[in-house]
């Protein structure tokens, strides 16, 4: 695998969210969803945040999301970034309910839209990391 120069994620705190990268890794996306409420959330923390139990476990999701808002970047962020302009910085509502932050991609920005149907895309960028995009549907 080429070497990828872009940063990586750094976890605060891997003890709860790396089953979600090993997911990824594995092509499988996962969701906290609540013992109690039955409930999906986005991010990972400690307690539901609608029913406020702590008991939760990784569920697989279906990958199905719309676009429920986006920007588009022409000013890279970081200069590791700089030969990706123009690209779709978003924010997607999982089918199941969470929203995610992501990034759209295999599109023309031109066409990326408000509440386009998408599917997950998983991005095997290191042999430690996948990360988790979305694709149009
Ligand atoms: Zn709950």
């Amino acid at each position: 695998m080429a070497e990828y120069a872009k940063p990586l994620p750094r976890q605060e705190e891997p003890e709860l969210t790396q089953p979600f990268w090993d997911a990824a890794k594995r092509h499988e996306l996962l969701m906290p969803r609540c013992s109690f409420c039955n409930k999906f959330f986005w991010y990972p923390r400690a307690a539901c945040p609608d029913c406020l139990r702590e008991s939760w476990e990784w569920t697989p999701v279906s990958g199905r999301a719309r676009l429920h808002t986006f920007t588009l970047v022409y000013q890279a962020a970081h200069p590791a970034f700089q030969d990706d302009v123009p690209y779709a910085f978003a924010v997607v509502q999982l089918e199941e309910g969470p929203r995610m932050m992501s990034n759209v991609v295999d599109c023309d920005v031109a066409n990326v839209k408000v509440d386009m149907p998408l599917m997950v895309k998983f991005d095997d960028v290191t042999d430690d990391w996948t990360l988790v995009k979305f694709r149009p549907a």
